[in-house]
């Protein structure tokens, strides 16, 4: 088990542009705003959507990637930033539903169109909250 105990810093609220790159907007605001670690949470809707997938079998850092090309609400968006080779990291999951309320999810990934995103991101501050190499999952976890 691993546990901290961090304290709220600076709270931020972010308007997307259209057509932007959901992920890389909210890399960006924790790039700019040197936030080392955080929690995020996103609502709004995507014109098309890109998840990952890590094939827990294999133990490999492929990500199997589905590119949904339609319209669709984001139902949840959240995730964590931390430090990952020495710069602020995102990591998030997302679940979003078509026209009909089916809903998909999985580990966002860069090339998901913005239509409309409210973003909130809470900085969290304490102890260097670092991601390296897990040789148990070969995912990159907090050490
Ligand atoms: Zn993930």
């Amino acid at each position: 088990m691993y546990l901290k105990q961090y304290e709220n810093g600076r709270t931020y609220i972010a308007k997307l542009n259209y057509q932007s790159d959901l992920l890389e907007e909210i890399n960006k605001i924790c790039l700019d705003e040197n936030i080392k670690a955080g929690w995020i949470n996103a609502i709004g809707a995507v014109s098309s959507l890109k998840l990952g997938f890590y094939n827990q079998e294999t133990k490999e850092y492929v990500y199997t990637t589905y590119a949904y090309d339609e319209a669709m609400e984001i139902v949840s968006c959240t995730g964590n930033v931390s430090i990952k080779d020495g710069k602020p990291f995102c990591h998030i999951h997302i679940t979003a539903a078509d026209k009909k309320g089916k809903c998909i999810g999985g580990h966002l990934v860069g090339g998901t169109a913005v239509f409309a995103g409210e973003v909130i991101i809470q900085e969290l501050l304490g102890e260097d909250l670092i991601r390296d190499t897990d040789e148990e999952t070969g995912l990159s976890l907090w050490q």
